[in-house]
C-alpha cells in the first residue's frame, strides 16, 4: 500500500529505527515515545485493523507478541514489566491504519488507561 505509512517503513521509502527484521514481521522504534521503552512491531503484510485479522494471519499475530517477548528480555524490562497493546479504530485512538503492537515499558504505568 503505497500510501500507508507503515508500508512505506516496510519497503525502506521512509526511515524507520529498525530494532527487528523477520521475513514477516519488523519493530522499529516509536517516534513519538510515550515510554522509555516505546517499540511498534508490526506485519510486513498490510493489515489496516485487528478487524481484518483472519486464520491465515494467526502465525504472523503470534510472531508479533514472540517479538514482543524477545525486545523486552533484550532491553531487561520482562521482570519489571511492560504493556502490550493493539489499538483498534476510533474509540481505542489508533491513528495508523496498518496494525502494530506497541510494546510500552520501564516506567510503572496506571491502570485503566485513559
Ligand atoms: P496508534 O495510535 O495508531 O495505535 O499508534 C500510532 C503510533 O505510530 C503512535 O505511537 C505514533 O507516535 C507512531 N508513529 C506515527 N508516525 C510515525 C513514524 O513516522 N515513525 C514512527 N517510528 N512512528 C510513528
Ligand atoms: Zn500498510
Amino acid at each position: 500500500m503505497s500510501d500507508c505509512l507503515f508500508c512505506n517503513i516496510v519497503d525502506g521509502e521512509i526511515p524507520g529505527d529498525i530494532v527487528y527484521d523477520s521475513d514477516s514481521v519488523l519493530a522499529f522504534n516509536d517516534i513519538n515515545p510515550e515510554a522509555p521503552h516505546h517499540v511498534l512491531i508490526i506485519p510486513k503484510k498490510h493489515i489496516p485493523t485487528l478487524n481484518d485479522i483472519s486464520n491465515s494471519d494467526r502465525d504472523v499475530v503470534g510472531e508479533l507478541h514472540l517479538v514482543a517477548k524477545q525486545i523486552a528480555a533484550e532491553r531487561g524490562i520482562s521482570g519489571s514489566g511492560y504493556r502490550t497493546v493493539f489499538n483498534c479504530n476510533s474509540d481505542a485512538g489508533q491513528a495508523v491504519f496498518h496494525i502494530h503492537l506497541h510494546l510500552l515499558g520501564g516506567r510503572k504505568m496506571s491502570w485503566p488507561p485513559g
